[in-house]
């Protein structure tokens, strides 16, 4: 490995975390293109919900950690074994949402969560799952809260220059869940957090299995 000096390991920080978040920005705005141009495409292929729940949390441990929040996860009792969905798309917007919470709370804790809300009385029929993000970070004013899924909508004026970011996120969300016939949606109260949710309409495959519910909730906290 080669050693750098501490200042020249400083600069190789700053132009790989440029890198980063240009490669966000370049891939938020091909997205929302691709969205707009009606180009679109969603899979439908069995998806364990459980098993995005656990990928989104592996992938935002450690940033987590390093701000010194809690990052929990629940899968409700409930929760269908298999769904029929896009599993990327999915991770996509609750990676999004998680991302959010993380970067707008300083202190407590941040819960990702996913419960079914009607139907699955069996395999093959339809069934409605909710994914959410609780987060105990600085919320949202009342009065931007209804235009905070449209495009280029941030904040406020002092979002971008403090944390970045281009406002296409949760736009994006909308598209996608829309997409996958569900709604997107917000709690939140200014100085207390926010929780995000969305749901899905879909087919369910496998039911939750009555062994695997006591898993779940013994390991419902991460
Ligand atoms: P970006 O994060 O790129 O600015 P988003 O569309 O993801 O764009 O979010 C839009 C705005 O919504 C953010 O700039 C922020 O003001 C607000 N916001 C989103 N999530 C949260 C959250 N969990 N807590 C507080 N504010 C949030």
């Amino acid at each position: 490995k080669a050693r750098l000096a501490p200042r020249h390991q400083r600069y190789a920080e700053v132009i790989a975390k440029s890198g980063q978040s240009l490669l966000a920005i370049i891939n938020d705005i091909l997205d929302f293109s691709k969205i707009e141009a009606g180009k679109l495409q969603l899979e439908r292929i069995p998806v364990r919900p459980a098993n995005i729940i656990d990928d989104v949390v592996s992938l935002f441990w450690e940033r987590a950690a390093s701000k010194h929040i809690d990052l929990a996860a629940y899968v409700a009792p409930n929760t269908p074994e298999e769904i029929e969905g896009d599993p990327v798309r999915i991770s996509q917007v609750l990676s999004n949402l998680v991302n959010n919470a993380l970067k707008f709370t300083e202190h407590g804790h941040v819960v990702v969560a996913v419960s079914m809300k009607s139907g699955g009385d069996a395999a093959g029929r339809d069934c409605t799952l909710e994914f959410s993000v609780s987060d105990t970070g600085v919320g949202i004013e009342e009065d931007k809260q209804a235009s905070i899924f449209e495009a280029f909508s941030q904040g406020d004026q002092t979002t971008t220059r403090r944390y970045g970011g281009t406002g296409l996120g949760l736009a994006i969300c909308r598209r996608l869940v829309e997409a996958m016939n569900g709604e997107i949606g917000l709690k939140s109260r200014p100085g207390k957090g926010s929780r995000f949710f969305f749901s899905t309409r879909t087919k369910m495959l496998v039911p939750a299995q009555p062994v695997r519910q006591v898993q779940n909730e013994k390991r419902a906290v991460i």
